[in-house]
């Protein structure tokens, strides 16, 4: 029997995240990069394990209900760089309906948090 793989993949991620800019409206920014090569091919930037976080209430002062922190650790297949995407997401209610967004942040190979990138 052939042994099952079970390919992780950024499928679920969206292609790029937006940066406010001040007044002036947001920047998109591409999610799915090498942060040090700058390689965008999504077959080579592999998805070497993941972990989806349950959701926690936040700090009650804040309106944000709870939080649940999902993380996807990605080796480029280029220049062998490793890096983790840590998407940050706030589950809040708006007006009845729940509302997601994802704060999105990069830490790099040696566990430094690279700051906040963008959200969707
Ligand atoms: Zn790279």
């Amino acid at each position: 029997m052939k042994r099952r793989v079970i390919v992780l993949s950024l499928d679920e991620l969206p292609d790029v995240v937006y940066a406010p800019l001040g007044t002036r409206g947001v920047q998109p920014l591409a999610l799915k990069e090498c942060p040090r090569c700058g390689n965008k091919v999504i077959e080579q930037l592999h998805v070497v394990s993941e972990r989806k976080g349950s959701r926690e209430k936040k700090d009650p002062r804040l309106k944000a209900q709870s939080v649940a922190v999902d993380e996807f650790d990605i080796n480029c297949g280029k220049c062998d760089y490793s890096f983790t995407i840590r998407c940050e997401n706030v589950y809040s209610d708006f007006q009845g309906k729940e509302r997601v967004i994802t704060f999105v942040h990069i830490i790099t190979e040696d566990g430094n948090n690279e700051g906040w990138l963008g959200n969707y």
